[in-house]
């Protein structure tokens, strides 16, 4: 069923590994581990896996040490003991999990938490490890882009933060890092976590703090000290489409990176752009979902794509199925292949129906993300 490859293909790596997928926040919370079975399946009834450029590595979780390559030595050791149901640290230090972000709806504390979050931060640091050892051209940790946790607690579902994890680990190698999170939230963990160094230049487009978690993203938040100019937000009002965030896209990232000149491009790839995304209102289609994924797949010299947010089912494996395509140079045809639609329904890859948007509204929001760009232009000197 798969198209081959093109000839000029680069080597690509898939992270996956069933055990990515056997605990999770609980039933009713949003980032269901279903989300990565079926991108897995789908992607293995397209046959995408055979490619002879395609390689599927199971990852290992993380090390402390790996993991303190960010966060604090603390918050590691708490996240292991609230992971096994106990309240007290190894210095009789009684465990308030609010203090660490745990406990709220978002981030629930879940049996196997610890070695499910970990296994996701090595899944990422695997595929930066395999980048720098030229053993791929570009790896896909779908199961990464936990963003929004910080140094010493979790948040917006995020327990370890592996973008920042693989990116500091790729900083200690001696490499330039650029960061792009095109996730519809905010990737607030990353960049604090490099905010006072110009070592790593992020960059994050999503849907504006004033009227999305986690609030934080204004185009004038560009660094601190060292720092300074190598944070980048481009904020976009709700109900932004294809054609007005890919225009925002191509003003402004390629030539950041371009400037930047780095090694590595780091890509957060959440979904949760698409118009039919439960928890946002952003309405990007799977077309311009896709012309992202072509966009990173031109400007990265070595490429490190993670997943990120995607909270609709029938949304979020074929939007990565069409990530892996481009990534691997393949091309699945449209109709879903016959096992996947018994199982989970849907008829085709791609979207058929778009997000109707009026006019008016395109024009106000078009207007707007104008503006918005031109700021951005004139902070960041481009153009
Ligand atoms: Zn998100």
């Amino acid at each position: 069923m798969n198209s081959s490859a093109k000839p000029s293909a680069r080597r690509a790596v898939f992270l996956s590994t069933p055990a990515l997928w056997e605990h999770g926040h609980g039933k009713n919370h949003p980032l269901k581990p279903e989300r990565l079975r079926r991108t897995f399946e789908l992607l293995e009834e397209y046959q995408a896996f055979a490619a002879p450029n395609v390689q599927v590595i199971a990852p290992e979780p993380a090390t402390e040490e790996e993991l303190t390559l960010v966060h604090s030595r603390h918050y590691v050791e708490v996240v292991r003991i609230l992971s096994l149901g106990g309240t007290w640290t190894e210095t009789r230090e009684y465990i308030q999990p609010m203090r660490y972000g745990f406990g709220s709806g978002d981030n629930p504390i879940f049996p196997e938490m610890y070695d499910t979050e970990s296994l996701k931060a090595g899944s990422s640091l695997t595929g930066a490890r395999m980048l720098v050892n030229d053993e791929c051209d570009v790896a896909f940790s779908y199961s990464g882009g936990m963003h929004h946790a910080m140094a010493g607690y979790a948040s917006g579902f995020c327990v370890f933060n592996d973008p920042a994890i693989a990116i500091q680990w790729m900083v200690n190698q001696g490499l330039r890092v650029a960061y792009v999170d095109v996730d519809v939230h905010h990737g607030d963990g990353v960049e604090t976590l490099f905010y006072e160094t110009d070592q790593v230049l992020t960059i994050s487009l999503h849907q504006d703090g004033h009227t999305l978690f986690p609030g934080t993203g204004s185009v004038t938040d560009t660094g601190f000290a060292d720092g300074e100019g190598y944070a980048v937000n481009v904020p976009l009002p709700p109900f932004t489409d294809d054609e007005t965030y890919l225009w925002a896209f191509n003003q402004v990232v390629p030539p950041l990176l371009e400037r930047f000149a780095a090694d590595v491009v780091v890509s957060q790839l959440g979904v949760d752009t698409h118009f039919q995304d439960p928890l946002a209102h952003l309405a990007l289609t799977t077309a311009g979902q896709t012309a992202l994924y072509e966009a990173f797949d031109a400007l990265s010299p070595r490429w490190l794509a993670l997943g990120g947010g995607g909270y609709n089912i029938d949304v979020v494996p074929r939007s990565w199925t069409l990530a892996f395509g481009v990534m691997s140079g393949q091309t699945f045809p449209d109709e879903l292949p016959p096992n996947y639609r018994a199982h989970y329904g849907g008829r085709e890859l791609r979207d058929h129906t778009d997000p109707g948007i009026d006019d008016h509204t395109r024009t106000r929001v078009r207007s707007k993300v104008e503006s918005i760009v031109a700021e951005v232009q004139k902070i960041h000197h481009l153009a």
